[in-house]
């Protein structure tokens, strides 16, 4: 299923790309939760870390290459930076491509969750 990041992929809507190649595309986050905030994607779509497949690790394995490819570029790499993913409802996902939040430009506390309020 075909979902908004595939569709920033393929520029049929706009982003603020930072960075692409073959394989990922990185773009600044529209509702920032820290100073510098960027999504990182694969360009082939695979909704979430439970239908990653043996053949996608090298996929995977880029998408951290790629984060601290970007983090260090905009002078990250010593503060420090954190990437996360996150998987289904209880992780707090949203969109079912998969990405990895590279969150920057302040210190951040653990752990990292706060509770969503159960409506019903
Ligand atoms: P998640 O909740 O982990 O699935 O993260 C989805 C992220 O996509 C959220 O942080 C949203 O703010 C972000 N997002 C949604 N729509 C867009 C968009 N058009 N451009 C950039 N980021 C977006």
């Amino acid at each position: 299923m075909e979902t908004l990041f595939t569709k920033i992929i393929n520029r049929e809507i706009p982003a603020d790309i930072v960075y692409e190649d073959d394989i990922s595309l990185a773009f600044k986050d529209i509702s920032p939760q820290a100073p510098f905030h960027v999504l990182i994607i694969p360009k082939k779509p695979i909704a979430t870390i439970n239908d990653i497949e043996e053949g996608d690790r090298e996929v995977i394995g880029h998408l951290y290459y790629v984060a601290g490819k970007i983090a260090k570029e905009h002078g990250f790499d010593e503060a420090g930076y954190r990437v996360v993913m996150n998987c289904n409802n209880d992780g707090g996902q949203t969109v079912y491509h998969i990405h990895a939040h590279l969150l920057a430009g302040k210190p951040m506390g653990w752990p990292p969750y706060t509770d969503r309020l159960k409506v019903g």
